[in-house]
């Protein structure tokens, strides 16, 4: 259904984190939509600006979209030397998409996402964004991208991973499986970035799911964002990479256009570099030394 429900009411919105706490946001008007994959929800609020719900969790909101985003796209790409070539796995609200391409060293960018019904919301209901999936550099692919990466032939400076929670559709990206073959696409010299849900409400699995980046990569590191509208309002982030070794203290800045740090409302270069800065518990429970830990 997409027409609006609610007109002066506010229709209140709960995601529930655990039993006994979650978030919560009046909409003044509600879309609602049903895919072959998941359920779809466009909130309008006074806060949050617009919202992206799949199946009952927050993707995306107007009021803080940037820093994830922007985090989840130039940390790699500034860590990477020369990006062309980059495959972005889900990403269907298009924000990760947006921040590629605001690097004019992409020249290919295919975002493979599964359900073209987020992509088709997205263009209706944020066209600014719509915008990004009809680049000329930019080819999109409904797919799932673990099938998509046991297949596909190409290869990648860049692979970024921008699932919804490791939960149905999503759970494989996060598999043993799914990082082996990401290695295998990945050019030696290039890395691969992925969320990596909250240290506060998910150190078990971000504990489990770092033992499985050392296991395919050669490098790993963890950097975190404040994200206000997902659980605990700090989010995780891995990147992993083969024969690149990568200090946030030292970017290959040489020969890089930094233009696009004009538009950025949260990365920086200071950024960056503060991001890959754990806290001292994370540190303790992984016996974390940045970057090669092995
Ligand atoms: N920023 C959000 C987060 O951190 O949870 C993710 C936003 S983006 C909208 C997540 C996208 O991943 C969704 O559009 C979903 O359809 C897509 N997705 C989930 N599983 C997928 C898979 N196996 N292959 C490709 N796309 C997938």
């Amino acid at each position: 259904m997409d027409t609006p429900v609610g007109s002066g009411t506010l229709y209140w919105f709960i995601e529930r984190h655990r039993e006994d706490t979650g978030l919560f946001m009046g909409a003044r008007r509600v879309w609602t939509y049903r895919s072959n994959f998941q359920d779809i929800a466009v909130l309008e609020t006074e806060t949050w600006g617009r919202v992206l719900v799949l199946d009952g969790l927050v993707q995306m909101t107007d009021r803080d979209e940037f820093i994830y985003h922007e985090m989840l796209a130039h940390v790699p790409l500034m860590t990477h030397p020369d990006p062309r070539r980059v495959l972005i796995i889900g990403g269907g609200d298009g924000g990760v998409l947006r921040e590629v391409l605001r690097h004019p060293e992409v020249t290919r960018a295919v975002l493979c996402e599964i359900d073209p019904m987020v992509i088709e919301v997205v263009r209706r209901h944020w066209p600014e964004h719509g915008a990004v999936f009809d680049d000329p550099r930019v080819q999109v692919l409904n797919e799932d991208g673990n099938q998509f990466v046991q297949t596909t032939y190409e290869r990648y400076d860049v692979v970024i991973v921008d699932s919804s929670d490791p939960v149905s559709y999503s759970r494989s990206l996060f598999s043993p499986h799914f990082l082996a073959a990401v290695r295998r696409i990945v050019y030696p010299s290039g890395l691969y970035a992925t969320q990596c849900m909250s240290l506060l409400y998910h150190l078990d699995f971000v504990k489990g799911f770092y033992r499985q980046l050392q296991a395919a990569f050669s490098n790993v590191a963890l950097y975190t964002a404040p994200v206000p509208s997902y659980p605990t309002g700090w989010w995780n982030f891995a990147m992993g990479s083969i024969e690149l070794s990568f200090d946030p203290d030292r970017l290959p800045l040489k020969g890089r256009s930094i233009e696009f740090l004009r538009l950025t409302r949260y990365y920086s270069l200071e950024i960056h570099r503060s991001a890959f800065t754990l806290p001292n518990f994370l540190v303790q429970e992984l016996q974390y030394a940045h970057g090669t830990d092995r």
